[in-house]
C-alpha cells in the first residue's frame, strides 16, 4: 500500500472512488501498457522541458525518495527560490508541482499542461470558467488536479499566499522552432544565471503562456477539501467503496480484457461482466469480431479497401442487416434476445 495520496489518486477518485481504491491497491491498469498513452506522456514531458526554459536560476529537486525530496524543498522554500519537481508532504497527501516559486510572502504554483489555452477567452473571463461561473468541462480535469495541489500547499504553508497558474500552449501563438528542437532533447533543462532579458525574450517567443487560475480554484475550493477528506477516510479504512455501475464503466482503465476475471471491471460487475460480446460492445455491431478475431460479424468483402468495408458496415447496420446476428446475442440484463432491435 502506498504511503501517501497523490494527485493521480485524486483524479481517479473524481471519476470513480472504486477506481481510486483499485489504483492504490496496486491493481493492474490498462493505462500502464497503452502505447498511445505512453506517447502522450512523452509529449507531456517535452512540453515540461519547454516550460523549464522559461525560468532562470531554478533548481531541480532530484531526490526520488519523497521524504528526502520534501526535506530539500522545505529547506529551499525558506528563501526566495524557483524549484522544478519540488515535493510537499502534508498529512496523508503528497504533491510534486511542476514549477514552484517562492517570492516574498507568496508561493506561485505553475502547472504545465499540453492542453491548448485561449488567452482572449481567458481575458474575457470565459476560460477555464464558463458564462455560468462553472469550470468548463474541457478544463475540469486539469483544474481539479491543480486545486488538489493548491490545497496541499495551503495546508503546508499557512503563512504564505498560494497563487496558482497554468502554463499552456496558446491556441493562436506560433511555435518557435528553436524552442521545440531544444525541448525534444532528453536532458533536463535548467537555466543558470540571472539573465532576465533572455528569459523575457523566451517567454514572449514561446508558444506557452501563463494563465492565472485563482478564480477557478477558489470556485471549487470547498468541494475539493470535502473530496480530499472523503478520499483520505476511505483510504485509511482499507475498504472498497461500493461500485456505482454506469455507462462510463465501458472505458474503465481496470477493464483489461473480455475474459480477465480478476480485473477491476469483473470485480465490480460480477456475472454481468461475462457475456461476450458485452453490452458495451453492441453500439457498433459492424466492428464486432468473431472468436478467431479475423472477421467482423458483418463479414468483410476482401475485394474492398478497409475504408470501403467500414462504409459498407455502416450501411448494412443502418439498413438493419445486423438483425441476422442479433438473435444470438443475449445479455443477463435483457430478458429476451435483442432481435426486436
Ligand atoms: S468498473 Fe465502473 S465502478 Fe468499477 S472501477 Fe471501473 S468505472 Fe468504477
Amino acid at each position: 500500500m502506498q504511503k501517501y495520496l497523490s494527485k493521480n489518486d485524486f483524479s481517479r477518485w473524481m471519476k470513480c472512488p472504486t477506481a481510486a481504491y483499485y489504483g492504490w491497491s496496486g491493481l493492474e491498469s490498462k493505462n500502464e501498457s497503452d502505447a498511445f498513452l505512453r506517447y502522450l506522456a512523452e509529449e507531456g514531458q517535452t512540453v515540461g522541458r519547454m516550460a523549464r526554459r522559461l525560468f532562470a536560476n531554478a533548481e531541480f529537486i532530484e531526490e526520488k525518495v519523497l521524504e528526502a525530496a520534501y526535506r530539500t524543498t522545505r529547506a529551499r522554500i525558506q528563501n526566495d527560490c524557483t524549484l522544478f519537481e519540488a515535493c510537499v508532504i502534508q498529512g496523508d497527501f503528497v504533491v510534486r508541482p511542476d514549477i514552484l516559486i517562492r517570492k516574498d510572502s507568496s508561493i506561485y504554483i505553475i502547472e504545465v499542461k499540453s492542453k491548448v489555452g485561449n488567452l482572449r477567452q481567458h481575458r474575457e473571463g470565459k476560460m477555464p470558467i464558463n458564462m455560468y461561473g462553472d469550470v468548463r468541462a474541457a478544463y475540469k480535469e486539469i483544474v481539479h488536479d491543480l486545486a488538489f495541489q493548491v490545497e496541499v500547499l495551503r495546508l503546508a504553508f499557512p503563512d504564505l499566499t498560494v497563487v496558482p497558474y497554468f502554463l499552456l500552449p496558446e491556441g493562436s501563438a506560433l511555435s518557435n522552432k528553436e524552442e521545440v528542437v531544444t525541448a525534444r532533447r532528453e536532458e533536463q533543462i535548467v537555466l543558470s544565471g540571472g539573465d532576465s532579458v533572455s528569459v523575457n525574450r523566451r517567454r514572449s517567443d514561446s508558444v506557452l503562456k501563463f494563465f492565472p487560475t485563482e478564480q477557478a480554484i477558489q470556485h471549487i475550493k470547498a468541494s475539493t477539501v470535502a473530496t480530499m477528506d472523503a478520499m483520505a477516510v476511505t483510504w485509511k479504512s482499507g475498504e472498497r467503496p461500493a461500485p456505482q455501475l454506469k455507462y462510463g464503466c465501458r472505458n474503465c482503465e481496470f477493464r483489461l480484457k473480455e475474459q480477465e476475471s480478476g480485473d477491476g471491471f469483473h470485480r465490480c460487475w460480477g456475472r454481468l461482466a461475462e457475456p461476450t460480446p458485452h453490452i458495451f460492445d453492441l453500439h457498433q455491431l459492424y466492428s464486432l469480431k468473431l472468436p478467431d478475431k479475423k472477421q467482423a460479424l458483418l463479414r468483410c468483402d476482401e475485394s474492398l479497401s478497409r475504408n470501403d468495408n467500414w462504409k459498407r458496415g455502416r450501411l448494412l447496420e443502418n439498413e438493419g442487416s445486423h438483425r441476422h446476428f442479433a438473435p444470438q446475442l443475449r445479455h443477463p440484463r435483457h430478458r429476451e434476445s435483442v432481435d426486436h432491435l
